[in-house]
């Protein structure tokens, strides 16, 4: 069959290398090239444990005082409050016990072997090289930071995870006496340059065959609630089936479509130190900070935070002047040769729970985005559910949560 995937992605480009491997003739579109948005620049952790949803029990009361203290990690753009106030409704709902219980165990079944799907994925091509196994590791600077963490860690033991609580002055010399705690979390795993692997990934999927086209995708036409074809910056286009996984970018395609979640952007940022004198041995999420220093080919990445503030208006100073405070603050001695400083949009429903699956009862068209936080370690399997679908053959996981039809009824 003719498939065409719009978004080149983490998710996109493993649903076209998966559908391709299925013996389709797969197009692949993006505006901006491989890699070109939220792919390139996370923290490059394959967590396979992070099935504790940001919408923990009592986030209602816990945000607006966040947001008032400069060290905390949550921003808000201020002028874009009205338009974002109808979400956070939607989304600070979903901060119940029995959600985040629903999460963990949709989410699971999702995350729980993303190493192996990496590996898969990248099998026999150059991107597999950026793959490895690595603890993910969270620091404690005090015990009751620890302690006020101890719902996510009875979560993640209900959900089946295994993890192991250390010392943290003697765990990782990279940060000093920094850490009271730190808890290792096995079978994880970590992409060494996130934006490479993808842009190997594309690469491989055009070697095979593939078409690679970057064209925007304006608008689409629908006849009976069902999608019939793409205009393009390139003209109209056609297939016989359409996946569209293009991350934040989604909404208002979604909406045509009918897919009508409430959906927003997570803004992330990071710093990239480049020739850092100091290099921890596994990726390390910084508790109180909320973001992640990870080992990365030649620099050391500290990516995270929250800032709400839409899709359309540029970077802000206070998250960039946040992550440099606390890194200098744990990492007072690195010195490096320069910092690199980026921005990026996490693809967030309200539910935090990814869309993936039939737009309409024919499948003609296909969600395949909304994996916010972890998006790259959700998104190998991702397309290789979409690929089982599209191809009729039934994927050996529950979808009914990410069902895109049940999700509009939300
Ligand atoms: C700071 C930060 C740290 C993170 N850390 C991690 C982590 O450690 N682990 C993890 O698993 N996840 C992490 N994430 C989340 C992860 O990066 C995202 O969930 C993931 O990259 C989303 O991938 P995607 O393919 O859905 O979207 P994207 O990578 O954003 O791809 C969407 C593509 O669609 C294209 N596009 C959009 N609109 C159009 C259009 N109209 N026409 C044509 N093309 C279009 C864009 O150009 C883009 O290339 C992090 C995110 C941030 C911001």
């Amino acid at each position: 069959m003719k498939i065409i995937v719009v978004g080149a992605g983490i998710v996109g480009v493993s649903c076209a290398i998966w559908l391709q491997r299925d013996g389709h003739d797969v197009t692949l579109l993006d505006r901006n090239g491989p890699a070109s948005g939220t792919s390139h620049g996370n923290a490059g952790v394959l967590a396979a444990g992070a099935v504790i949803p940001v919408t923990t029990p009592g986030i209602a009361a816990r945000a607006p005082k966040m947001l008032l203290d400069r060290n905390a990690p949550l921003f808000l753009r201020w002028s874009y409050l009205p338009k974002l106030v109808p979400f956070l409704a939607k989304y600070l709902r979903f901060g119940t016990d029995a959600h985040v219980d629903h999460y963990a165990t949709s989410m699971s079944a999702l995350l729980h072997d993303t190493v192996d799907q990496h590996q898969r994925l990248a099998e026999n091509t150059p991107a597999a090289a950026y793959i490895s196994d690595d603890d993910y590791c969270f620091g404690y600077a005090t015990e009751a930071e620890f302690r006020a963490d101890a719902y996510s860690w009875q979560k993640r033991k209900a959900a089946g995870y295994t993890f192991d609580v250390h010392d943290g002055a003697s765990f990782d010399p990279a940060f000093g006496p920094a850490f009271h705690t730190v808890v290792a979390c096995h079978n994880h795993g970590r992409i060494s340059d996130p934006g490479a692997y993808v842009a190997a990934l594309a690469k491989h999927f055009v070697d095979q065959g593939g078409t690679l086209q970057l064209c925007e995708v304006q608008d689409i036409q629908m006849a009976d609630n069902i999608i019939t074809g793409l205009d393009t910056s390139d003209g109209p286009m056609q297939a016989d089936h359409i996946v569209f996984a293009m991350g934040p970018w989604s909404k208002n395609i979604a909406h045509k479509l009918g897919v009508k979640v409430p959906f927003e952007s997570e803004r992330g940022y990071h710093l990239e130190f480049i020739n850092p004198s100091v290099m921890p041995k596994s990726p390390m999420m910084v508790a109180s900070g909320k973001f992640v220093l990870t080992p990365m080919d030649g620099r050391l990445r500290a990516a995270g935070v929250v800032e709400f503030g839409g899709l359309d208006s540029g970077p802000s100073r206070p998250p960039f002047e946040f992550l440099y405070r606390q890194v200098r603050k744990l990492l007072p001695d690195m010195t490096y040769d320069n910092v690199v400083e980026w921005m990026g949009h996490r693809p967030a429903p309200a539910d935090s729970l990814p869309l993936i699956g039939a737009n309409d009862p024919l499948g003609k068209s296909y969600s395949a985005f909304g994996h916010q936080h972890v998006g790259l370690t959700g998104g190998a399997k991702t397309g290789r559910i979409i690929a089982d679908l599209i191809g009729d053959k039934k994927p050996n996981i529950d979808l009914a949560p990410f069902d895109p039809i049940k999700h509009s009824a939300r």
